[in-house]
């Protein structure tokens, strides 16, 4: 299967020394590149694609979009930069904010240091030089004080290893690694594997082309229709007046994401009163309907009535009924990703689309012709893998990072990420991960929380640098206290008790743990503050 992007391998950097060295060019990446450079210190950034943008250089599947609105799904430490650029589309699609990544990269002149087309092998600290030793795909071999890992939650991809992949004589794509010309699907026989968020983006726009669609299911998961709508300029003259305003109330939120969220029990409304609360909020569009009532996401009982509303809403949609019940989830809403669609429901309408159910008997090989299951060969000119990511972890361990005494990261998690702050890792010194394991990054609005990030590691850096330190460590028994509270305020949630990408269910042999910090964006920050004003609490300094 013919995936990724191909081009010039040679990183044409001559000096090997560096402060800081950064793995990625997606936002956090760019940022943090931003930063450094402003303290005068002397960075460089390796990234495997051709451009900047992370995700949004990878991910072109047709339909992709962000779900958290444009206007707060931006950088917010440059007010120029703020009212220079502007967003068409309540939900902006890739192109835009792939253009967007763009912009910021030239405003702020950062490819000038960064290392495209360059992938990096393996990162190992040198006790002796007291230094971080990387070596990228062409055997290169670079040095620096500090490494930071902008390596992106959701950007190694995953690839269920169905037999005879290879076998396949069409077309084979996946969302995460979409080609850059674009695909075009008119007249093609399509068959989609997975009903997650890229596939629910993406299933729409391929229907409208394709000649067959077969969409191969093995969980049901709800969504909100998105509500997309262009930007009136009203609207966006508002948002620019006041944005320091809206940041605020964003920072104030779980999520990092300004929406409205009500407190009260859906338990203690009647049965008009909360249909008409998810009637509205579903009008409205996006993932605030789960902000509806204070404990959906906290009792069975309280979100089973959310969950009914949308189930009667498929139910209402779908035409034929057996369709309608296949699309039904089972599980509770939002305990795997809430997604956002455009006529994901209708598009099963059309005469050119087809599901399948695989929940009970998993797909049984692919073919030379296309995919065979229970008993049925479908046969296809394309195949579309809409299989998601090895989430969290799948990056990092893609490098073979080594801290002290040579000890691989990969084995040191081997149970699952052990993490101070979701920012550090004991054994590992000077090193960061920038929305890593054990941070808010994936609950929240991305891009908040990688500013947050960025400026902790910044101030971190500068702090050291004014106080004599060149080395910081976080103290095991800080990481471990971490751990437990991530753990803690998990449980409390309905989000870990199913087979999500959270939990590392989606792919075979990861350890069942619940990876990103579930307590809150605020709560998360108020705890960043501390450690720093106690003079960076639970952390070893030298
Ligand atoms: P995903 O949510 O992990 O979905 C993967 C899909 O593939 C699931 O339906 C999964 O089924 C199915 N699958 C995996 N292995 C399979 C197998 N062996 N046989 C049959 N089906 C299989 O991945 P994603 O859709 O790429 O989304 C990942 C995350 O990226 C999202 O949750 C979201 O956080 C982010 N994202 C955001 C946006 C946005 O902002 N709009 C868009 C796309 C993605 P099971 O559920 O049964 O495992």
């Amino acid at each position: 299967m013919a995936v990724g992007v191909q081009g010039d391998k040679n990183t044409g950097v001559t000096d090997i020394d560096f402060d800081v060295i950064i793995v990625g060019a997606g936002f956090a990446g760019m940022y943090m590149l931003h930063r450094i450079r402003g303290m005068g210190l002397k960075s460089i950034v390796f990234e495997a694609g051709s451009g900047v943008g992370g995700t949004w250089f990878w991910n072109r599947y047709p339909g992709a979009r962000c779900d958290v609105e444009s206007v707060q799904y931006s950088y917010q430490f440059d007010k120029e930069l703020e009212q220079e650029w502007t967003w068409s589309e309540k939900y902006s699609p890739q192109p835009e904010i792939l253009k967007y990544a763009n912009h910021v990269a030239d405003r702020f002149k950062l490819r000038e240091d960064i290392c495209f087309n360059t992938r990096i092998k393996s990162s190992v600290y040198d006790e002796d030089r007291t230094q971080w030793e990387v070596t990228t795909d062409q055997g290169d071999i670079y040095r620096s004080s500090f490494c930071v890992f902008a390596t992106g939650c959701l950007s190694s991809f995953n690839l269920p290893g169905f037999e005879g992949m290879d076998d396949f004589s069409g077309a084979s794509y996946h969302t995460g690694q979409w080609p850059h010309e674009g695909v075009d699907f008119s007249n093609l026989r399509v068959g989609v594997i997975g009903t997650g968020s890229s596939a629910i983006q993406s299933i729409p726009e391929i229907a409208k082309q394709a000649k067959h669609l077969t969409v191969f299911q093995r969980t049901a998961n709800y969504t909100i229709p998105a509500r997309n709508a262009k930007l009136e300029e009203d609207y966006i003259r508002a948002v620019k007046g006041d944005y320091a305003g809206l940041r605020e109330r964003a920072r104030q939120k779980p999520a990092g994401y300004d929406i409205p969220l009500n407190p009260q029990s859906v338990l203690e409304v009647t049965k008009e009163e909360f249909t008409s609360e998810f009637q509205a909020r579903w009008e409205k569009g996006g993932t605030q309907f789960l902000g509806a009532y204070g404990d959906l996401l906290l009792k069975p009982e309280a979100n089973e009535k959310a969950a009914a509303f949308v189930k009667k809403m498929i139910r209402n949609t779908v035409e034929d009924p057996k369709v309608a019940e296949l699309l039904c989830p089972t599980n509770i809403i939002g305990c795997k990703r809430l997604c956002v669609d455009t006529d994901y429901y209708k598009t099963y309408n059309r005469p050119n689309v087809k599901l399948v159910d695989v929940s009970q008997i998993p797909i049984d090989r692919i073919t030379s012709s296309g995919i065979a299951h229970a008993g049925i060969e479908y046969e296809f000119d394309a195949i579309v893998y809409a299989t998601g990511f090895d989430a969290m972890t799948g990056a990092l361990f893609n490098i073979d990072i080594r801290g002290r005494e040579g000890r691989s990261l990969k084995e040191k998690w081997n149970g699952g990420p052990q993490t101070y702050l979701g920012l550090t890792t004991n054994g590992f010194p000077n090193m960061f991960t920038i929305t890593g394991p054990g941070s808010p990054s994936v609950l929240t609005n991305m891009l908040p929380s990688i500013e947050q990030h960025v400026n902790f590691i910044s101030d971190c850096i500068s702090y050291m640098r004014e106080h004599g330190h060149s080395r910081i460590e976080p103290e095991l028994n800080a990481e471990l206290d971490w751990g437990m509270h991530v753990n803690e305020v998990a449980d409390v949630s309905l989000r870990s008790t199913c087979a999500s990408w959270y939990v590392g269910a989606n792919v075979p042999g990861k350890p069942r743990v619940f990876t990103p910090y579930i307590g809150g964006f605020p709560r998360y920050v108020e705890r960043c503050e501390s450690v720093v004003a106690n003079g960076y609490e639970g952390f070893s300094l030298a």
